[in-house]
């Protein structure tokens, strides 16, 4: 009884095998496709699905349950995904669920990519100490769940959504197309978005100089890790910024919700690791009406593979068919 889980992200299709203890026995990674739409993406995740499988040593009939996180709006009943902001030539609901499980020939089961890797950090990662938490995923935007009694809190549909709590009126112009969302601080596509207005305004960076030298089309995490590293003064002002704004937002939900502790996870969030955790709880502590009685700050322990994993957990044993 193996699971595969898949994380679909803008720039990266992240699948694992786990057994039933959801240990991950086999992976496989690829980029997400750029062009062809929707259905490149599903052919995509099949072939990083069978890719897996190899990897693990095992045969496709060993894989009975399939789970999948997925940005944007999820209809779990229709298995329909509504991503435009995130994938390219994706518009409207498009039945991911319905197309992967015939080419699977199984049971496809979707969830929204943040929510599920913060259930498996709730389940086998670093919030499985905490009965509430609270969880940041900061990547190419801020996702966020939250954690409370155990049980994540879904609202009507939408709750969580820390990267668009405010954190700077009539600030900078989010994704959301409104403005000041913490999304628009610290997401790394708007961080990039950021970095070329400012060298259009005449600064100098070698950001995308890394970029190239390291065979990336976009700021990704290891780039800003290495602008880090060399002290690029823009990369540190962005990360500077961002991490003040997670630090805002971060308190603010704190105040409002009083949760054992915050798992900072995402791609940049497990990439910059402690350091970030670490300025991020100094930036929260100057808002927090509780500031000597923090909650513990930690990054997800499942790492990049967190959303895989939860993805992986997402299907109940009686949603196995074949
Ligand atoms: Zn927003």
């Amino acid at each position: 009884m193996l699971r595969a889980g898949v994380d679909l992200g803008g720039t990266k299709i992240q699948t694992v095998i786990v057994d039933e203890q959801f240990l991950v026995i086999g992976s496989d990674h690829r980029p997400t496709p750029l062009t062809g739409g929707p259905k490149d993406v599903a052919a995509a995740v099949v072939s990083s699905i069978y890719a897996a499988i190899r990897d693990a040593g095992k045969e496709r009939a060993d894989v009975t349950m399939i789970g999948v996180g997925a940005p944007g709006q999820i209809d779990t009943e229709l298995g329909t995904v509504t991503s435009s902001g995130t994938f390219a030539d994706w518009t409207g609901p498009f039945p991911l669920a319905p197309l992967l499980a015939h080419d699977l020939d199984r049971q496809v089961t979707l969830g929204n990519d943040v929510h599920v890797a913060i259930q498996a950090e709730a389940r086998v990662g670093a919030g499985r100490s905490f009965p509430s938490f609270l969880g940041v995923y900061v990547g190419t935007g801020v996702g966020g769940a939250v954690v409370l009694g155990g049980e994540l809190w879904t609202g009507r549909g939408a709750a969580g959504e820390i990267g668009h709590v405010v954190v700077e009126r009539n600030g900078r112009e989010c994704t959301c197309g409104r403005f000041g969302c913490l999304e628009a601080y610290a997401g790394r596509a708007a961080m990039e978005a950021a970095a070329r207005r400012w060298i259009a305004e005449g600064r100098v960076t070698s950001l995308f100089d890394m970029m190239e030298a390291m065979g990336q089309r976009t700021l990704t995490s290891g780039v800003w890790s290495a602008a880090l590293q060399a002290h690029d003064p823009m990369a540190i002002e962005l990360i500077e910024d961002a991490v003040d704004a997670l630090g805002v937002a971060v308190a603010s939900a704190i105040n409002l919700l009083d949760v054992d502790g915050v798992v900072i996870g995402g791609g940049l969030g497990v990439r910059l690791g402690d350091g970030m955790v670490d300025r991020i709880r100094e930036h929260a502590g100057a808002h927090l009406l509780r500031a000597n009685d923090a909650p513990e700050f930690r990054v997800a322990t499942l790492g990049e593979l967190g959303g895989a994993i939860g993805a992986a957990m997402l299907p109940e044993p009686s949603d196995s068919r074949n």
